[in-house]
């Protein structure tokens, strides 16, 4: 059993306090009967929430989409740097989200944070094969074989062995798209260091099915639909 304020909070769309707010002005029903209170319990299953007379999962876990800028680090704390934890607001730390996967201080872009274990696990699993995209700038230019190099599966000078991956040339001579099923440490930057290119940009833009939604600013984050959530199991 669990309090109304919470589940509804763990949505991530209002804070506890706001959902005290759409409870009393009579906004919120809860098995079709208008709530009472924000402090009832209720047991998850089966449970119908509506606020506004719109279905809201009741989902145990919650999943957002951070357009992570750089400067942050990917984890839930840091004694010195600022984390993407810190994005949040105060009601959202205390759910036990982490991100799904990291992205280095420096790197831009999408990043799930979520506190689904068992999603996340299967998301990053090698074995899985979820493909990431990212945007990537080099300073060089790249050209065919360094497509040839990516699709052949590399292994690097400092003995990391990479599966194959895809490099997509763009209009401007060094910017690209790079996809990769793995990831390892500064997998990109290291692949085009070892071409001699390296990396001055990166964001992450995808990640399986799901897209970095470009009505989020940098630092920005939302929800994921009901729709994304299945996408991603
Ligand atoms: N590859 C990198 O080098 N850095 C990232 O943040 C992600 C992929």
């Amino acid at each position: 059993m669990e309090r109304l304020d919470k589940i509804l909070s763990g949505t991530g769309r209002w804070s506890r306090r706001e959902v005290k707010e759409l409870v009393r002005a009579g906004r919120v029903t809860v098995n079709g009967s208008k709530a009472r209170s924000a402090e009832e319990k209720y047991d998850r299953e089966g449970l119908v929430l509506e606020v506004d007379g719109l279905p809201v999962s009741g989902e145990k876990y919650t999943y957002l989409m951070l357009h992570k800028p750089g400067g942050v680090v990917s984890a839930t704390e840091d004694p010195r740097q600022k984390t993407v934890l810190d994005l949040l607001p105060p009601h959202l730390k205390r759910i036990g989200l982490f991100p799904a996967g990291r992205l280095d201080r420096d790197t831009e872009g999408l990043l799930l944070l979520t506190n689904d274990g068992a999603l996340a696990h299967d998301l990053l699993s090698p074995r899985k094969h979820v493909d990431k995209t990212y945007f990537v700038r080099v300073d060089g230019v790249l050209n065919q074989e360094d497509c040839a190099a990516f699709a052949a599966g590399m292994k690097l000078e400092d003995g990391l062995e990479c599966l194959p991956a895809g490099l997509e040339r763009l209009e401007r001579p060094d910017e690209g798209i790079v996809t990769l099923r793995e990831g390892k440490y500064h997998q990109i930057k290291r692949m085009l260091e070892d071409r001699g290119k390296p990396v001055v940009y990166l964001k992450r833009l995808t990640m399986g099915p799901l897209v970095l939604d470009p009505s989020l600013e940098k630092g920005q984050w939302r929800p994921l639909s009901a729709e994304e959530v299945q996408a991603l199991r």
